[in-house]
């Protein structure tokens, strides 16, 4: 990577922190929310060997529009047009009903971007992760299972964007266990 291209990765998870610093994770122990975010990023450059700035910038900041107060035109005067375009596409709208904005990201997933595809595979990974090892406090086998359903349906749509990520996925289907 470039200094510039180090640098503005750095910026992204530092501007993530900032924004979710008061959030914590739906896990017993209410893990720092930053966690997720940077967990991502780790598994994007270091399991899908993936090393394009924009896609990883774009992870470090895909639930800021979603989750806190940040807006649009911010990521683009800091980050520019790409960065920002790839965090909305996995922004849920969510003035909609939870179940629609669920189908809604099973329907959009194949016309995504390449980036925010693999976005999206290093989120369902590191989301079916924590089912596995640090779950949400109050959720029962048949809602951990039902997660894991969804997520497979959407994942189905981002097929042929990363082979090693993609088989790290169907491994955790396999393995499961709760
Ligand atoms: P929730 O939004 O209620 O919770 C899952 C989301 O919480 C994850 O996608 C993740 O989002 C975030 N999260 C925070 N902490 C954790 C953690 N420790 N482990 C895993 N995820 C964490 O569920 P969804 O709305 O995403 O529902 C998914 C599926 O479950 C759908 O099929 C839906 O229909 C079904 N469902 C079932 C319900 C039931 O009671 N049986 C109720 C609601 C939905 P992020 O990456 O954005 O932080
Ligand atoms: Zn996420």
């Amino acid at each position: 990577a470039s200094p510039n291209e180090i640098k503005l990765l750095v910026r992204a998870i530092a501007f993530a922190s900032e924004k979710h610093s008061t959030q914590r994770r739906k896990d017993a122990a209410e893990s720092p929310y930053i966690n997720h975010p940077i967990a991502l990023v780790d598994v994007l450059a270091n399991e899908g060997n993936v090393t394009n700035i924009e896609t990883l910038c774009a992870a470090a900041l895909h639930d800021t529009i979603e989750d806190t107060a940040t807006t649009a035109d911010e990521l683009k005067s800091i980050f520019g047009e790409k960065i920002t375009s790839i965090v909305l596409e996995l922004t849920d709208d969510k003035s909609l009903p939870k179940h629609v904005r669920k189908e809604k990201q099973i329907e959009h997933a194949p016309h995504c971007s390449p980036e925010a595809k693999l976005v999206k595979l290093a989120d369902k990974i590191c989301n079916l992760r924590n089912i596995i090892t640090a779950p949400p406090a109050d959720w029962s086998a048949e809602r951990k299972q039902e997660y894991f359903d969804w997520a497979t349906r959407v994942t189905n749509g981002l097929r042929g964007s990363n082979s090693e990520l993609e088989s790290i996925f169907s491994n955790l289907l396999k393995t499961k266990k709760f």
